[in-house]
């Protein structure tokens, strides 16, 4: 047995950010939509249509994310700040209570922690739906995580990170891996839900606050996980007018981010019915597409991965 126990990974106040978090929940912003409702009196008029509790619908050691944060512990977290139109977990962030979701305890969650870890599990994603808007109830069985037991965490969001949540995510999240979807605020109130909201200006926000000072070392995985990972899902005929300006502007402004450009779009998402006016979304992704994007992203040097790998 070592003389020494394991170094806590996590920061040692997460008590404190467990209850913080659980006070927040009192008049929630957790997220940019302000509502400013008592999620320990219920959903009622929580934009995420979530009380207090956060539903796991999903968990898998995943093989399949990006290689630089694999195997990795996936948590899907039900509940969302967006509806995607091409989202394909449409049930699970409208009726986020619905089976089979099944409410975060901690023993579940610690029971399925040592199961993961001796599969070999090297980070432990959260993700949805979007995490955020389940940052209470996850800091409160991370708060039960012994330090033998702490994995660095990937935090898999929209981008949509309100202030109170900033303070307690600080130092908790190893990876920030945000989806950047759009670039344009049309494509956005279209698109993703986001007509009241700015998603451009708050996801450009979370970007500057969490790109790092200097460049990530995927060659040398000794060193760790990469501290962001941008995602953009090219999807059929948004190359123009999302995607370019998007690589463009990533290479201007967050040049130590690892970019996944992800090709396999599905046209399945069971709300694109809503969307007549863009046809496009509801096909496959042209190969002429996938090859424009990826070919521009190299040119621009990006630290390029594609389908995570
Ligand atoms: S997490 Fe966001 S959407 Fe949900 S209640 Fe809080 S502010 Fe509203």
């Amino acid at each position: 047995m070592s003389a020494h126990p394991p170094a806590a990974l996590w920061p040692q106040d997460l008590a404190r950010r467990r209850d913080r978090a659980q006070l927040s929940l009192r008049a929630c912003r957790l997220c940019p939509r302000d509502c400013g409702v008592d999620r320990h009196a219920g959903p009622t008029g929580a934009w995420c249509r979530l009380g207090a509790d956060a539903y796991a619908y999903k968990e898998l050691l995943s093989h399949g994310e990006e290689a630089c944060i694999g195997p990795t512990w996936l948590i899907d977290l039900s509940g969302c700040s967006l509806r995607c139109l091409f989202c394909t977990e449409w049930a699970h962030i409208t009726q986020p209570m619905a089976a089979p979701a099944v409410p975060l305890r901690s023993g579940w969650f610690l029971r399925r922690l040592a199961h993961h870890i001796g599969q070999g599990a090297r980070s432990l994603s959260f993700v949805g739906g979007e995490p955020t808007v389940n940052l209470a109830a996850v800091l409160s069985v991370l708060a039960d995580v012994p330090p033998a037991s702490q994995l660095p965490i990937v935090w898999n969001s929209n981008g949509l990170v309100g202030e109170d949540a900033w303070p307690l995510l600080t130092d908790v999240v190893r990876t920030w891996l945000i989806d950047l979807k759009v670039s344009t605020a049309s494509a956005a109130t279209q698109m993703l839900g986001a007509g009241d909201l700015d998603y451009g200006a708050r996801v450009r926000d979370t970007l500057d606050r969490v790109h790092p000072a200097t460049p990530p070392l995927l060659t040398d995985p000794a060193r760790g996980l990469p501290t962001l990972i941008i995602r953009h899902l090219l999807m059929p005929g948004a190359l123009a007018s999302e995607t370019l300006p998007l690589l463009h502007e990533i290479a201007q402004r967050w040049p130590h981010a690892v970019v996944n450009l992800m090709t396999m779009y599905l046209p399945f998402g069971p709300a694109l019915k809503q969307l007549p006016a863009m046809p496009a979304l509801r096909t496959l992704l042209p190969p002429n597409e996938r090859d424009q994007a990826i070919g521009v992203a190299r040119q621009l040097g990006l630290h390029l991965l594609v389908d995570g790998r």
